[in-house]
């Protein structure tokens, strides 16, 4: 009589993936204002499943409310600077706050979420093999003495400023992507993201173009803040998120700058939401907080030749759609 065991059963999950061809897609930060955006994009897609990590620390669950439930979609409450174990083909890593008032309210945490993160997320990526799409930000330029910026600037960063977290946690993040890929062959993208807007943003969050269409919408002044001469340039979110798939999709490992190279003053900016949405609102001068990049702009040539991207919405276009988002959450009717 045979001593040797028979061979373990395949477990049902690994039965079932090897008929399946099912794309499982894992989006960190995405209960977020792009994250949610991105989420709604790929789960257009029948063959996507989509599984969704994020803390809460700035996003919601009311952003993903329509998928909740749905059989292609998973919502985990988790936060990035613990291991975690999933099984996915793909990762977009976004977890991380965006908005200044945000990032800047617990900084020890913010430089955690951008190096313990993405390393964990690389980790990840390891182990089953996934490709792994940071995004990084235009930050990493800092002040930039180049204009605009192509993706070979260095950049001109504090190191020991107010926004250091931040900027400086997506330069180790963006490190980090670069030594995983040449240390253990990961597929890794990095999209450096210019300033984006659009509906879903957070009301309060203190950022320029939310802070605007809140305040002209509740009939307060707008606050630019000095000089008002510095420079931004805005992408709409649909946009953003369709950089970031073809991104994902494509050959080029970047980082590849991915706005809107359209260049508008603080002030040029307060005067287009006052001409759009509330005439009748002042602008107010204030003052500015520590480090303020005085331009910025988007070198996009690289995003065009390689992923043959560029942006579609207008910021004309693109603010009476973000209006109409916070006339439904502030409850301010267009009448009024
Ligand atoms: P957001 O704040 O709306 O979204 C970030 C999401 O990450 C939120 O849902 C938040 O709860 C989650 N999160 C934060 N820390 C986490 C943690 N430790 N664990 C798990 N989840 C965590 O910001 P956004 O504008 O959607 O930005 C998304 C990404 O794009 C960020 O990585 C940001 O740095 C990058 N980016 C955004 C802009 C922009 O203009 N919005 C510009 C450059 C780069
Ligand atoms: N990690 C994770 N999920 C995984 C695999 C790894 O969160 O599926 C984390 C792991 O806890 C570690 C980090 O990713 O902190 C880096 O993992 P790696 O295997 O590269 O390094 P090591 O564990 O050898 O330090
Ligand atoms: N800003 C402003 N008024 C506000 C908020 C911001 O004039 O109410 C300016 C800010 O000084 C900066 C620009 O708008 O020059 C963009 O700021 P934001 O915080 O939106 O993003 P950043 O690009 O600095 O990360």
């Amino acid at each position: 009589q045979s001593t040797s065991k028979p061979p373990p059963l395949p477990s049902p999950l690994r039965f079932s993936k090897f008929f399946q061809s099912n794309m499982r897609i894992l989006v960190t930060g995405g209960a977020g204002f792009i994250g949610s955006h991105l989420v709604d994009k790929l789960m257009e897609n029948e063959k996507n499943e989509v599984i969704v990590v994020d803390n809460y620390f700035t996003g919601s669950k009311d952003n993903l409310r329509k998928w909740i439930g749905h059989p292609r979609f998973e919502l985990i409450r988790h936060d990035v600077t613990e291991p975690l174990l999933v099984e996915v083909d793909q990762i977009y890593h976004l977890a991380c706050p965006a908005s200044p008032i945000f990032y800047k309210y617990n900084p020890v945490k913010t430089i955690k979420t951008n190096v313990i993160g993405t390393l964990n997320m690389l980790g990840l990526a390891k182990r089953v093999g996934a490709r792994i799409l940071l995004t990084s930000t235009s930050e990493v330029y800092g002040d930039p003495l180049i204009h605009p910026q192509p993706e070979t600037y260095w950049g001109n960063v504090n190191p020991i400023g107010v926004r250091s977290c931040y900027d400086e946690g997506k330069r180790v993040a963006e490190t980090l992507m670069f030594d995983y890929h040449r240390q253990h062959g990961i597929e890794i993208r990095i999209a450096r993201i210019f300033n984006t807007y659009g509906p879903r943003m957070n009301i309060d969050d203190g950022r320029v173009v939310s802070n605007f269409i809140a305040q002209a919408l509740r009939g307060e002044p707008l606050t630019v803040q000095k000089p008002g001469t510095q420079t931004r340039s805005f992408c709409y979110v649909s946009d953003m998120v369709d950089g970031l798939i073809r991104l994902m999709e494509g050959e080029n490992t970047g980082p590849i700058n991915i706005g809107n190279p359209g260049e508008f003053t603080m002030l040029e900016l307060a005067e287009t939401v006052k001409e759009l949405i509330n005439p009748k609102v002042e602008i107010n001068m204030v003052e500015n907080t520590p480090d303020d990049p005085r331009q910025r702009k988007p070198d996009i040539t690289k995003a065009k030749e390689l992923l043959g991207w560029e942006p579609k919405v207008k910021l004309r276009d693109g603010l009476p759609l973000m209006e109409e988002d916070f006339r439904l959450r502030l409850g301010v009717s267009k009448e009024k």
